[in-house]
Parts: C-alpha cells; structure tokens; sequence
C-alpha cells in the first residue's frame, strides 16, 4: 500500500440542465415576455464544482444521478470530458434535473430548479468505498439532506475534509454542521444562517470587523469558515488557526467581468483543488478567487471554468 497522502476530490450532487432564455426586460406574474434567444448548457452546482475542480488539476469523482435522456447524456459528456470520473453518477427513471434561468439585459436574473432525477439521490448511493481516497468531500444542498448528511459522514469516516456549500440555502441539522470541516457561504447565506443577531460587515470594513461573525460561527461549531462577498472578494474566518491569524480578507481580483453566473461554483471546485493538494484554507481561498474571477469573464459555466494553467498564469 503505498503511503501517499490522499488526494481525491468526491463531490456528491446535483447535476442539472440550465435552460436559459434572455429577454429585455423579466416578465411580471401573469404577464408575457419575448425573449432574444435561448441556450442549453450543463449546470447543476455539484457538476459546476466537479468541473471546476477537475479542470484545475484534481482527481474528481461525481456522485449524482441523471434520467434517460439527451440532457442527462449532455452532463455525463460534459463532466466526462472534463477529466471527472463519472462511474458513480446513475442512471434514473426520473428526467434529468433542470434550471429554467431568466436573464434580462442587466444580468439579472430569476432561476427554478426542478430536481428530477436528483432527487432520486439517496443516502444508499453514498458507497463508502467511493471514499477510500478522498481527500476532500464536496457537498452542496441541491440534493436530500439525508443524502448530504450520508455523504458527510462517510467523507468525515474516511478522515476527508468536508466541505460544504451552504447553497440553496436550508437549515442545516446540527449533525450536519458538525460534520462539516469548512462552510463555504456568500454574504446572504451566513447572514441567514446566522439569523437575528448576524452583522455581516460591509465589504470595505476592516478584517477586525468579521471577528463577532466568527465567533459567531464558532458558537454554531463551524470552526472554518469562507465568505465570498462577489466582485469585493471573500473572507476566511478560521477559528482553529492561531490567534491573529483567524480572519484573512481576501481582495478581489479585478477582472472586467461579462457572466458571474456560475461563479460561486468555480469558486468552491477551486477551494476543494487547493485543499485537496494540501494548501492551507487561506491560500486556497486566494487561489480560488482568481479562478472565479477568471470564470466571471467568458460567459456560461462549466465551459468559462479556468485551467490551472490559466490560473498560474494570471498570478504570475
Ligand atoms: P453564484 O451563486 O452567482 O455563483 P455566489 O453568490 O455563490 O455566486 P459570489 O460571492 O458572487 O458567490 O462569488 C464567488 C467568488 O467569485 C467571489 O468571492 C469572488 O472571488 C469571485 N467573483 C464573483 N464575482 C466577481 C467579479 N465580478 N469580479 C471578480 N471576482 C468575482
């Protein structure tokens, strides 16, 4: 047996079809719009960040299930031909899961998610031998939460750091929590999770200002945590590290932005790469805030993600 560190990335999830149409202008309830054209692209936040992880040099299995149909065979080509190891992701009676995305022509945008076949995912599809080699469990809240839970805690069996993006957010069951070695939210998820008495700091405030955030957290026993805060960048709050070393604001990484769609996503595959090769929390959130900034300037997902040689390049 050999004694090399683990290294594999296990991402259990979702897999959707995004099916995006622009218009001018949403329509409000009841009314119709025209749209000015539509796109099918591969989506579904587990298969974004199982791509993007992929892409930048980690060894990815996707745990997921797809229906019998052209768009669960376009995400098994997508994901497949990205180097991500799609044995695990089955086959389902269910049609494949879906966004229906609206965008207008200032970006916003209005999103349904029918889970389809993803919500076929059961705690019985997590195998702990998919596990043997993880290193990092990625895990997001598109699917079941017994599921997610079954999967965080074969990661957390097989001695992996579980990471979870709290998106959609839900309440997460203190099981849950406990399970989870790092959070990773945006701005709007922490302060939902935080509730009431949550003050999330204004992106210009100074590092100090995040210290009762995480503290915050800690209370909650999430003892590593990730903000991302958009184009102002992101924060690590890690209440395991030494004093003085507990909050690290990361600036953004200026890029002249055309779709942050799916940006998040290519945030958290990058977390997961960077962790997975053994970086610290802090220099994988660095990591990961070029390659997102790099996702945010090509338009759609999956295909805008960065390789790691686009990454080294941009931080050189
Ligand atoms: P989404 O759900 O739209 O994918 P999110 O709300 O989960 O996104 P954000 O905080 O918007 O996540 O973005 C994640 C990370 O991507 C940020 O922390 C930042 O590093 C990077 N990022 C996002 N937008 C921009 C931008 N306009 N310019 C540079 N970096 C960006």
């Amino acid at each position: 047996m050999s004694n090399a560190p683990k290294a594999g990335i296990v991402v259990v999830g979702s897999l959707n079809a995004d099916l995006t149409i622009y218009t001018d202008r949403l329509p409000q309830p009841g009314e119709t719009v025209h749209g000015n054209g539509f796109a099918v692209n591969p989506g579904g936040k587990s298969a974004n960040q199982a791509v993007a992880a992929s892409k930048l040099g980690g060894q990815v299995s996707l745990i997921g299930a797809v229906g019998n149909d052209p768009n669960g065979n376009m995400l098994l080509d997508s994901t497949a031909s990205a180097g991500v190891d799609v044995s695990r992701v089955r086959h389902s009676d269910t049609a494949t899961g879906v966004a229906v995305i609206s965008v207008d022509a200032g970006g916003e945008n209005s999103i349904i998610i029918s889970a389809g076949a993803n919500g076929t995912l059961r705690p019985s599809d997590v195998e702990a031998a998919a596990f043997a080699d993880a290193a990092v469990v990625c895990l997001c809240l598109e699917v079941g939460i017994d599921t997610v839970i079954a999967a965080a805690q074969a990661g957390h069996d097989a001695g992996a750091t579980v990471l979870l993006n709290l998106s959609p957010y839900a309440e997460v069951p203190g099981e849950l929590a406990g399970l989870s070695d790092v959070l990773l939210v945006n701005a709007h998820e922490a302060s939902l999770f935080l509730g009431a008495e949550a003050d999330i700091p204004d992106p210009s405030a100074e590092p100090e200002a995040w210290e009762p955030v995480r503290e915050q957290f800690a209370h909650r026993g999430l003892q590593r945590v990730l903000v991302t805060l958009g184009s102002q960048g992101s924060v690590v709050l890690d209440s395991l590290a030494q004093a003085g070393d507990r909050i690290t604001r990361i600036s953004p990484t200026r890029v002249s932005a055309v779709d942050t769609t799916g940006a998040g996503d290519a945030f958290t595959g990058a977390v997961a790469a960077r962790l997975a090769a053994g970086d610290s929390l802090a220099d994988a959130a660095a990591f990961a805030s070029v390659a997102a900034a790099l996702a945010a300037t090509k338009k759609g997902t999956q295909a805008a993600y960065a390789s790691l040689e686009d990454v080294e390049a941009a931080r050189a």
